[in-house]
């Protein structure tokens, strides 16, 4: 999950800090430095927190979700039109094929071999037109579930598993918040500078959909010790 962002190896904890692998094992020329992974853990947590605890952040989240959700409907919503109409074309082409066998102009086993291939067309295509009605019902649903309610169940649940006494659980539900931190080096070599994480996180929604936030989140974090 932690990554160096100067040579995009993985970073290790060893003694208390995290290393990057490429420069501990001289992989590859890496001229990242060691973090004290306590000084870490606690700004990135203490970042999380006050980012996933703050309601504006929820209620943009929410709202990014519901136009995302929106614009899924109005696309699928546009394809099902599409499929609507191609269904009538075929229909067309079958009454057509009807005419003509009644008045007799074309042998009816070639008839019948066209309607056969049109009907399986038509078939197929009320398949997919059945399956675009499916996402449209779902998206709606999870769409009306994010509400006001939503906000604060969220922010209540998010409350209980960041309480510093349940430390196993907390890194757990990180670990499914967060899928990577990316660690910068220090600003020009400097010992006693600000250093840049990346962190990229998804937003678990209600209805169990993972859903990526836009631009992920940087904070800048004071390195104190290390
Ligand atoms: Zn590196």
């Amino acid at each position: 999950m932690l990554k160096c962002a100067v040579c995009g190896g993985p970073m290790v904890g060893d003694a208390g800090f995290y290393t990057c692998i490429n420069k501990k094992k001289h992989l590859k020329k890496c001229t990242n430095n060691k973090m004290s992974s306590a000084n870490l853990d606690r700004n990135v947590l203490s970042f999380v927190k006050s980012t996933l605890l703050d309601r504006t952040h929820f209620e943009k989240v929410i709202a990014s979700t519901k136009k995302a959700y929106q614009e899924e409907i109005k696309k699928t919503s546009k394809d099902a039109k599409r499929l609507q109409k191609q269904i009538v074309e075929i229909d067309a082409k079958i009454e057509r094929n009807m005419i003509l066998f009644e008045r007799g102009t074309i042998k009816a086993e070639i008839i019948e071999q066209r309607i056969i291939k049109l009907e399986a067309e038509k078939q197929e295509i009320e398949e997919t037109l059945q399956n675009d009605q499916n996402i449209i019902t779902a998206v709606e649903i999870a769409e009306s579930e994010l509400n006001d309610k939503a906000i604060k169940s969220y922010i209540d649940k998010f409350e209980e598993l960041l309480d510093d006494s349940n430390e196993d659980l907390m890194r757990n539900f990180l670990q499914t918040f967060i899928h990577k931190i990316e660690l910068h080096g220090r600003e020009n070599g400097k010992r006693k500078s600000r250093r840049l994480v990346n962190i990229h996180g998804f937003i678990p929604t209600l209805t169990g959909i993972t859903f990526a936030s836009p631009r992920g989140v940087e904070p800048l974090l004071q390195d104190r010790k290390s």
